[in-house]
Order: C-alpha cells, then structure tokens, then sequence
C-alpha cells in the first residue's frame, strides 16, 4: 500500500527492546488497592477469595503466555519470569508491560465477577486496574533473589498485618494505637504479641498467607539447546512452543528462600 504523506510521524515513536539472552521478569500491582479492599469489603488481614481470584487471574496470564516459566504472587501484585529467549513482541517493553498489566486487568474482572455475583466489580463502584514494569536480570542467580526478595516483603508485610488486626479485632485496640503498639518491633516482638495476648502461633498461619503462591509452568526438562535461538528453524521454534503449551500449570504455597529444591528440581527455569 502506498503511504500516506503523514507517515512521517511515525518517525517520532521510540521502542525499549530489552536486551536479549536475559531474563525478564514483569511484575504488575493492583493500583490503590488499599481503597480497592475497603470498597470491595476484604476480610482483613487476608481475604481468601480476593486472593484466590489473583491467583486465578494469574494463571490465566501463565496459560495465554506461554513463555511464562513460573510466576510468584503476593497481596495486590504478581511477577512473571519469561524465558531468557522469549521473543514475544521482539521484546519490546512497551507491548510487553500494556499485554501483562491489561491481561491481568481483564482476567481479574472475569474471576472476580464469577466469584462474587452480588459484589460485581462495575464502574459505579470502582474498576480494577493493574500497572506493570518489566525488569531484565542478567543471570539465574539474581533471579533466584529476586523471587527471594519477594517473599521475604510477603513474609514481613503479612507478619505485621497479622499482628496489627489481631491487635485491632480481637484486642480493640484502634488503628492508631495499634500502629504505635508495633512501631519500631521486631518479628519477635510480633510472634510474641501474638502468642501471648491472642494464643495466636504465627507458624501454624495459612502457608498461603506467610508464603504467598508460586505459579510453576512444569516443563519438566531442560529448554537448553546447542543451537543458538536465532538459528532456530521455524520447526524447531514451533515445537519449542507446543512443548510450553502442553505442560502442566501448577500452584504451590511453599518456601523459595532457602528451599534449593525448589530450583534445583527445576532446570528449565533458568534455561
Ligand atoms: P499503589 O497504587 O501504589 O500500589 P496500593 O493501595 O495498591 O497503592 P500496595 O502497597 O500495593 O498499595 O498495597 C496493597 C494493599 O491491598 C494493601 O493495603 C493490602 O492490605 C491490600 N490487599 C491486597 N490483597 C489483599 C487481600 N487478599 N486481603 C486483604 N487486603 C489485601
Ligand atoms: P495486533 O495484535 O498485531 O494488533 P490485530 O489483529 O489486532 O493484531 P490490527 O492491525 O490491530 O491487527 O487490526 C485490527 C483488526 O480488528 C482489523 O482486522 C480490523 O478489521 C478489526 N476491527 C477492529 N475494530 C473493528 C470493528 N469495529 N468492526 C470490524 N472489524 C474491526
Ligand atoms: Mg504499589
Ligand atoms: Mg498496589
Ligand atoms: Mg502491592
Ligand atoms: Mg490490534
Ligand atoms: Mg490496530
């Protein structure tokens, strides 16, 4: 087709292609999910429906991308690790971060409207809405500690709020006092706070709550190949992708901090 003689302006659009051979991780975040909970009635400190529909959403995402190897989430936001040769979009990060944050969005809606038909999310009350970012990580290691980094924030967020609204609801202690109660306490001040004025043993908490949920893509072998991913034929690409396609989903609630395990057990993850 002939061009037109606005084409030129095309000529002012600028394009972040990440680098290759390294391994992205997006992450998207509810935006302003505190005033989300409130307006939407979460249990506190953790509703287990709203998480149920992140993770559901989640998956959602895992399945229509199947360059996802594994993804962790936790309170309003999620990662998703794609793998280091993922060539969706030519790895351009301004497609890449709109597909998962609006992906996420209407997955969300769907799950969310399906699970509580008498609190729908519509737009009288307040829509929901995901940002994303995309980070590349040059190897496996740091990888490893960023999905570490991200459970340690659950863990030390989901300690707290434990605490706070134990003190809140079952102390009626008010919000602030119950703030100025755990200012400045350490995690063993907490675990005591709650064992001996609520009988509460932090450790015996939902693992879902103190983990948050790994998202696994069972691949089940290495993706690694001699051939460089440019030299790949059209075939080989293709069989690449069913093989993602067909593998197993799969929803853990464990420890990825120290459990070597979980990453050694699983060898495509870093391929
Ligand atoms: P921003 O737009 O900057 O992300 P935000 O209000 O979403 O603002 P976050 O730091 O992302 O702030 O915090 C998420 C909020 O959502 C927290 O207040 C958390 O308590 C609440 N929240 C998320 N999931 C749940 C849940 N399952 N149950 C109860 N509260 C939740
Ligand atoms: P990509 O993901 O690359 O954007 P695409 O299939 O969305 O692929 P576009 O170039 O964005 O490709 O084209 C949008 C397509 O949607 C066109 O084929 C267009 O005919 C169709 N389309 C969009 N809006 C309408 C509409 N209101 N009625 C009929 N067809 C529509
Ligand atoms: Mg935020
Ligand atoms: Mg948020
Ligand atoms: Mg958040
Ligand atoms: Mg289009
Ligand atoms: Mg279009």
């Amino acid at each position: 087709m002939a061009k037109s003689r606005f084409e030129y302006v095309r000529e002012f659009e600028r394009e972040n292609h990440l680098l290759p051979q390294t391994y992205i991780v997006v992450r998207v975040d509810g935006k302003g999910f505190h005033r989300f909970s409130q307006v939407y009635e979460f249990d506190k400190p953790n509703d287990i429906e709203a998480i149920r529909v992140m993770n559901d959403a989640a998956q959602e995402v895992c399945r229509q991308i199947p360059d996802v190897l594994m993804a962790y989430g936790q309170s309003d936001e999620y990662s998703f690790l794609l793998r280091k040769d993922c060539r969706l979009y030519d790895r351009r990060e301004m497609k890449l971060i709109t597909l998962f944050s609006s992906l996420m969005t209407s997955a969300y809606t769907y799950y969310w409207n399906v699970a509580h038909p008498n609190n729908l999310i519509t737009i009288d009350k307040k829509l929901v809405v995901f940002d994303a970012r995309a980070v590349v990580y040059p190897n496996f290691t740091v990888v490893q500690d960023y999905f570490r980094w991200r459970q340690a924030d659950c863990h030390i967020n989901n300690l707290y709020n434990t605490t706070f609204w134990a003190l809140v609801l079952k102390g009626g202690l008010s919000t602030s006092e119950a703030e100025q109660t755990l200012s400045g306490t350490l995690s063993k001040d907490k675990n005591e706070i709650l064992f001996s004025r609520f009988g509460i043993n932090y450790n015996n908490e939902p693992e879902m709550f103190k983990k948050g949920t790994v998202i696994v893509r069972e691949v089940g072998k290495s993706l690694a190949s001699d051939t460089p991913v440019e030299d790949l034929s059209n075939r080989q690409l293709q069989r690449l992708d069913k093989v993602m396609r067909k593998a197993e989903i799969k929803v853990y609630h464990q420890d990825i901090i120290t459990d070597e395990e979980f990453w050694d057990s699983r060898p495509w993850l870093s391929s």
